[in-house]
């Protein structure tokens, strides 16, 4: 399923981040130290290789709503923006903390003028935020932002599972 928005496609996909080649960047779903872990992090950092992991060392540690941009090495993008979402009921605002992640990654693809990005649905893994309350968000940030981009022109949310793809498909469908 996709989506316009001024000059922005919205698209929802069922796969897996680091398998997205026409993709520009992908986001990842970061912890603080920017080290590979489960997750998305380690599928990222198992598909980019032992670079990838050197290249972070000096960036982190990150706090919750922030995000870093480093190459992408053995992925077949050209970077990766690194996303820390918060922890559900730990780190607060968890809403405002989840926005502002997703803004910041809009920012840094802006500003490096990249055109395509992959995310994850960042936070509800191990960070074990509500997946409709997420999905929610990124979504809004994502159509509310859509006016003011200039470079990023296809933004593709990259969902592990049926259930996360039908709720993105759900909210997408009732917004704007
Ligand atoms: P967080 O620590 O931010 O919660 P996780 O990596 O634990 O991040 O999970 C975020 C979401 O990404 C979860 O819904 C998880 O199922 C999903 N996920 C895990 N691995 C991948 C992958 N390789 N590609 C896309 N989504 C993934």
């Amino acid at each position: 399923m996709e989506r316009q928005f001024h000059s922005v496609t919205i698209q929802l996909a069922k796969g897996d981040i680091t398998r997205q080649p026409d993709l520009d960047a992908v986001i990842n779903a970061a912890n603080a130290g920017l080290m590979p872990g489960g997750g998305v992090a380690g599928a990222i950092h198992r598909a980019a290789g032992a670079e990838l992991e050197a290249a972070c060392r000096p960036l982190a540690p990150i706090d919750p709503g922030s995000a870093v941009i480093t190459p992408a090495f053995s992925l077949p993008n050209r970077h990766v923006i690194h996303c820390l979402g918060p922890v559900y009921g730990v780190d607060e605002p968890s809403d405002r903390l989840l926005t502002r992640c997703y803004e910041r990654a809009l920012d840094l693809a802006e500003e490096a003028k990249l055109g395509s990005l992959g995310f994850p649905a960042i936070s509800t893994g191990a960070f074990a935020y509500p997946k409709r309350d997420a999905a929610a968000i990124a979504l809004h940030v994502m159509v509310q932002r859509a006016p003011s981009l200039s470079a990023v022109r296809l933004i593709r949310f990259v969902l592990f599972s049926d259930d996360d793809l039908t709720i993105h498909r759900e909210i997408l469908a009732e917004l704007g």
